[in-house]
């Protein structure tokens, strides 16, 4: 059974409650779930759930792409069972970091194909730092500190984030939309749209703070060379 997906209503939901579905060794799946999964390439929460007076700790936070069912691997879950409705609680200091790191990969690249034509090819928010993936054939650092000066210039603006949910039809006629909208399986009915207005558009299921001010500033770590045209950056905020 697909597990609701309770992140992508609210990235700020700390706690909730939910059923349990399964309990499979030490694995929970519940019938709702604020624990961003690995996925998208942003990391997974950690935190704890508690089933009457027993917590157990999530180390681990999978969704399974076909059935969109979310599984909690727990340290412990033997005093878990199903059908018990449990509390459970997402570690936010790393959530709003992984949130913050997100929102800035997503001005970055939008600086990066607005300025300098590069298409990101892919990447990875972990709490402690982000890597974006470009194609570009010139190597310059210099571009990758052009584009980090113009994302914190965004982040100035204080822009507040625009998140809703559009038809698969509707959402196909937004230009730069489709190429990912396209990749979705077909039975996705409605696709889930964030909009920092002014810079950036794109079907995201990830979680995201709601104003740009939020990141704090974002700050250029290494700039790798991956192959021919692809070049790697690394980026934290502070
Ligand atoms: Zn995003």
């Amino acid at each position: 059974m697909e597990t609701r997906q309770l992140y992508l209503f609210d990235s700020y939901m700390k706690e909730f409650e939910a059923k349990i579905q399964r309990v499979d060794g030490n694995e929970v799946v519940l019938d709702q779930t604020a624990f961003h999964p690995l996925t998208g390439g942003v990391a997974f929460d950690i935190g704890y759930l508690q089933d009457r007076d027993v917590t157990g700790a999530v180390l681990r936070v999978e969704i399974n792409r076909e059935t969109k069912e979310i599984t909690h691997v727990l340290d412990d879950a033997t005093a878990f069972k199903s059908g018990d409705t449990v509390k459970g609680a997402i570690t936010w200091e790393r959530r709003y970091r992984l949130m913050r790191l997100h929102t800035a990969a997503h001005l970055i690249a939008a600086v990066m194909y607005r300025d300098y034509d590069a298409r990101i090819t892919g990447g990875q928010v972990d709490p402690d730092q982000a890597k974006l993936d470009f194609n570009l054939p010139r190597t310059d650092r210099e571009i990758f500190e052009d584009a980090v000066v113009k994302a914190n210039m965004e982040v100035q603006k204080k822009t507040q984030l625009k998140i809703y949910f559009l038809n698969r039809d509707e959402a196909l006629k937004i230009p730069g939309v489709v190429k990912l909208a396209e990749r979705m399986p077909p039975d996705v009915k409605e696709l889930r749209i964030v909009e920092i207005p002014g810079i950036d558009l794109q079907a995201d299921g990830g979680p995201h703070v709601n104003n740009t001010a939020e990141i704090g500033e974002i700050s250029l770590l290494k700039v790798e060379n991956k192959g021919k045209t692809q070049r790697r950056l690394y980026f934290t905020v502070k």
